[in-house]
């Protein structure tokens, strides 16, 4: 089903009408985890006046540590309804749960499953079953052919609005947090019809590396980039290292949009 052998052309997946697919590059920021409701208000101000249309942000937070700020859950979700109200952005969040899919969907123009859940089929199928488009993350230890066919987990449950999303994968290197698999862009694209986007803050782990990793996903053809935007990255409940500040954002905006087009 989300094969390109017998889909040719790439799909456009379309949230809260905001379209992500070929001829668009669509920017997708926003906190990592929705932590208040004036920090999430802000972050979305800042990544709105940058150019982003989407807004991201983590209710349900999958943190390698159980003793890591968890998320807010059904709290952290009104929020962004709140947010969404205020500023027209389209919401996109994390659901961690299969049984949380109906609350989260409920609530979200998009679900987001992470890298974490990326071959928790039952997640996977929930997610299929729920009317949402999903943003998919390839596994941290995933091939592309795994990555695949958990789409096609979700596929087959009958949502075809899947975005790919490569967010780096594990590797000797500690230097950056992930390595991105700069590569896994086209590769996605020429094997699958779906769009298929880039997470620069999650790979790098560092905002230093944000700006070059976007303009590579960018020069590879990419769809989309989503990306750690914070008011106060300094007292970020989560991955405040990784997180732009409001100058950041709109330079990496503007960089953006100076990138020569893909040939
Ligand atoms: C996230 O985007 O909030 C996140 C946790 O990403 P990943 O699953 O790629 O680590």
């Amino acid at each position: 089903l989300v094969s390109r052998e017998n889909h040719p052309d790439r799909s456009v997946v379309r949230v809260g009408g905001v379209p992500i697919g070929p001829d668009t590059m669509t920017l997708i920021a926003g906190p990592c985890a929705v932590e208040t409701p004036e920090q999430t208000l802000q972050a979305a101000q800042m990544a709105q006046a940058a150019g982003a249309s989407l807004l991201r942000g983590g209710a349900f937070k999958p943190r390698t540590s159980p003793y890591a700020f968890q998320g807010l859950g059904e709290d952290g979700l009104k929020i962004l309804a709140e947010v969404r109200a205020e500023t027209g952005m389209p919401v996109v969040t994390e659901v961690v749960d299969a049984h949380d899919v109906e609350l989260v969907a409920s609530y979200a123009d998009m679900l987001q499953i992470g890298t974490r859940n990326a071959q928790n089929f039952a997640l996977l199928q929930a997610a299929g079953e729920v009317g949402r488009p999903v943003l998919l993350k390839r596994g941290m230890s995933g091939t592309i052919e795994e990555w695949l066919m958990a789409a096609e987990y979700i596929a087959q449950r009958g949502n075809l609005d899947i975005v790919l999303c490569e967010r780096g994968i594990r590797t000797f290197e500690k230097a950056t947090r992930n390595t991105l698999d700069i590569s896994a862009v086209p590769v996605a694209q020429r094997l699958s019809h779906l769009p298929v986007i880039v997470d620069p803050s999650h790979s790098g782990g560092h905002r230093d590396l944000v700006l070059p990793l976007t303009r590579a996903a960018i020069a590879v053809g990419a769809d989309g980039v989503i990306i750690d935007v914070h008011p106060h990255p300094e007292t970020a409940l989560c991955d405040g290292p990784q997180a732009l500040v409001d100058g950041d954002l709109r330079e990496l905006a503007r960089l953006a949009r100076e990138l020569p087009p893909v040939f």
